[in-house]
């Protein structure tokens, strides 16, 4: 079992030594960083919840999730990118058939092989139970896939995607299953990369499968359980988007202060002002508060509240970022919108993250249902008679 504390430095290193230094550069190429994410698995960054007999570091998510704050500092995108990864990796050492895991999950955890999960569709984001993609059983029990999916995150880059799909006809999820599709499977093939405004190095596209075959041993999740297990990975991933969310306010904040404690105006400088330090006063409390969410969300992975703390965090973190990216551009006057300042990145960012993993909007359906069965659970307050009636 990895020590926290030792895991937590070796990402904040790779973070300073990294990311920072290569960050415009990896958004100029326009290519993922396989050496860094190598770099990141020698730092122990690929397995982090994984067993260590399958070579992870058996960390708890309360505490590994703290990585993506200290990766976030360098750049949200490549955060969420490796998040996924080790969500997928935990799912083969804890969900997949021994024969599966024994063939991959020490490749997942040292980072010799990339993962990723694959879930929305063209037509399906937010409602994810509109899905077409089909996986029917063949006589030898094989897994024979048609379909599309959208905005597949390390497209080409990962070795193997975690995928869901239905398995019959019928409406809703109780058919849906998870299997992990290797990308040199034959009948995969990929769209034209989406064209970013930032994150340029993350290739993300769809995914088309023409009557892709994989056999029974590659089921993750079984047919009823899909839906269900790859709910229970995007509470995970909220999380972690969370926490990356904090990184990048954190670098936002630092970026103002910086600049506005040497940003001569009138008599003294820009930090001298009450309307400069107020708002970013704001963005410290913000910060302060996002942090407590994230952490009391991660320590609830896998419980009842689980669910509900992972929306409460996607909805206020990645909100509050953007407002920090946002306030301190502005702190930064005309030089907040030049490049090598980075506030653009930050911005483009954290609206990124408002989206990946259940928009903003659908953590507020997520609280909203869970406030109405709170509301049952209440004595009524007797409306007085004649009130609200016609
Ligand atoms: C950078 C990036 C990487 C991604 N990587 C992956 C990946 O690797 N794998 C994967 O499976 N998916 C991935 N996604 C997909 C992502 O999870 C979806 O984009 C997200 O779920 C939203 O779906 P959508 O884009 O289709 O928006 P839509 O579902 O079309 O939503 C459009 C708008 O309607 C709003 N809306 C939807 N429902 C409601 C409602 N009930 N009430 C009010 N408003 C509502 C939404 O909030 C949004 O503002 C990625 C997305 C991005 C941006």
């Amino acid at each position: 079992m990895t020590n926290i504390n030792a895991i937590l430095d070796a990402a904040r290193t790779h973070c300073d030594e990294v990311i920072k230094p290569n960050i415009a550069q990896w958004n100029d190429a326009g290519v993922w960083p396989r050496d860094a994410s190598d770099k990141a698995a020698a730092a122990g960054l690929t397995g982090l919840y994984c067993a260590p007999e399958f070579g992870g570091q058996g960390l708890a998510f309360g505490e590994a999730i703290q990585v993506y704050e200290a990766l976030g500092k360098g750049d949200g995108a490549y955060s969420f990118a490796l998040s996924m990864h080790n969500i997928c990796a935990f799912a083969v050492c804890n969900f997949a058939t021994e024969a599966f895991r024994e063939a991959w999950a020490r490749d997942l955890t040292a980072g010799r092989k990339l993962a990723n999960f694959a879930l929305t569709e063209p037509q399906s984001g937010s409602d994810a139970m509109k899905m077409y993609t089909r996986a029917r059983l063949d006589d030898a029990g094989n897994y024979i896939i048609n379909g599309a999916k959208a905005w597949v995150s390390l497209a080409q880059e990962a070795d193997v995607y975690l995928v869901v799909v239905k398995t019959s006809e019928a409406p809703g999820h109780k058919d849906m299953a998870m299997v992990a599709v290797p990308v040199t499977a034959e009948g995969l093939s990929f769209g034209p990369r989406y064209d970013t405004p930032s994150y340029r190095f993350l290739p993300m596209s769809e995914m088309y499968f023409e009557n892709v075959k994989v056999p029974a041993e590659n089921v993750i999740a079984p047919a009823g359980q899909g839906m269900q297990t790859a709910l229970a990975a995007i509470d995970i991933a909220r999380v972690s988007i969370a926490a990356g969310c904090c990184g990048l306010m954190e670098t936002a904040l630092d970026t103002a202060l910086a600049y506005a404690k040497n940003r001569k105006m009138f008599d003294g400088v820009n930090l001298d002002l009450d309307g400069t330090l107020w708002p970013l006063g704001n963005i410290a409390t913000d910060l302060e508060m996002s942090r407590l969410l994230y952490r009391k969300a991660a320590a609830a992975i896998g419980t009842k509240e689980g669910p509900l703390l992972a929306a409460h965090a996607k909805l206020y973190v990645p909100d509050a970022a953007l407002r920090a990216a946002t306030i301190c551009t502005q702190i930064l006057g005309g030089m907040g919108l030049l490049k090598p300042y980075g506030l653009d990145r930050l911005t483009l960012l954290a609206q990124m993250l408002k989206i990946v993993d259940g928009t903003t909007e659908i953590q507020r359906v997520v609280i909203g249902r869970a406030l109405r069965k709170r509301a049952e659970s209440l004595a009524d307050i007797p409306v007085p008679k004649g009130y609200g009636e016609a």
